[in-house]
């Protein structure tokens, strides 16, 4: 069933930093969220459960939002902010917050040292086709194999579409972003991400990749009952074995992470050496034990160097 819209004031902050994890690297990311939900209804997406609202809110005091956004980058006039929009919804899958998209980007358009992240999985690019493309705006894509498109992201647009869409924002001369995460780290999952990274090289021009990250699936209790609940079908990734780590979060074990991260990564930076490439949420012995990037790690994205 389709999820329904409703608008309603935010009385907390717009501008929060991104949680990360407790005991993770944490690469101080700026989340802003012009709403919160979700059309995609994603099988693990912890916003199946972060939220007593059912329905899709987009907050109506989006003037808040703007003065709050104007204010902190008045007051880190000296610092590279990195802001993204897709952390409690899906930065493009809107089409009600095209207008507020384009004014967040005209916001910053002179601003140099702040860049800001909207990641998708849908094909709805069309306002920033439709404007002077900017450098400090970075359209970012979350990826899978299109099996498990299939079965865990069944309303999104498929592998090819998503990868169309792509390609028609780098013609356009916009810099993207990818990101595999969720990646579901099962033995027989391996040769389709494997297969995944040579379907994105052929179709994209790894020098248009700002960013690229990988992170494994991970779950709260909170949210392996808020899966099983929403789920019709028994979720096989769930009977994997998991280890409960120190930030409370279930982990795959670390031999797996690191066998999927360093075959994953290392065909990456086979593609293009200079790919910036990180884990999201993993810890520092994670980062010491993946073997593709000792003389490039990608640990902190905030120094301007990094990034442009
Ligand atoms: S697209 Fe992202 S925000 Fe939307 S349901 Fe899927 S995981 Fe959640």
């Amino acid at each position: 069933m389709s999820k329904k819209i409703i608008y309603k004031e935010n009385l907390g902050p717009f501008i929060k930093p991104c949680p990360g994890s407790p005991g993770r690297i944490n690469c101080n990311y700026l989340i802003i969220s012009p709403a919160m939900g979700c059309p995609y209804n994603c099988s693990y997406c912890f916003l199946n459960f972060y939220s007593k609202e059912k329905n899709i809110c987009i907050f109506s005091n989006q003037e808040k939002m703007f003065q709050e956004f104007k204010d902190f980058i008045n007051l880190n006039k000296n610092k590279l902010l990195r802001f993204g929009t897709g952390e409690f919804m899906d930065s493009l899958a809107l089409k009600q917050l095209n207008d507020t998209n384009l004014k967040l980007i005209k916001f910053i358009k002179d601003k140099e040292n702040v860049i800001i992240e909207f990641k998708t999985k849908s094909t709805n690019i069309d306002p920033f086709l439709n404007i002077e493309k900017q450098d400090n705006v970075i359209l970012s894509w979350s990826l899978n194999p299109q099996e498990i498109i299939e079965t865990e992201e069944l309303l999104t647009p498929s592998l090819e579409e998503r990868l169309n869409a792509i390609k028609k924002t780098i013609d356009y001369g916009y810099k993207v972003a990818l990101h595999l995460d969720p990646i579901f780290m099962s033995e027989e999952n391996l040769a389709k991400y494997l297969n995944l990274i040579d379907i994105i090289f052929k179709n994209i021009d790894s020098n248009k990749i700002a960013w690229f990250s990988m992170g494994g699936f991970r779950y709260t209790d909170e949210l392996k009952l808020a899966i099983l609940e929403n789920s019709k079908n028994i979720k096989n990734y769930l009977a994997e074995e998991f280890i409960k780590c120190n930030d409370g979060k279930f982990r795959y074990p670390r031999y797996l992470r690191l066998k999927f991260y360093n075959l994953l990564g290392e065909k990456i930076k086979s593609k293009n050496p200079k790919i910036k490439l990180y884990m999201c949420m993993e810890d520092d012995f994670m980062w010491e034990s993946i073997i593709w990037g000792k003389s490039s790690v990608t640990k902190c994205l905030h120094t301007k160097a990094c990034l442009l």
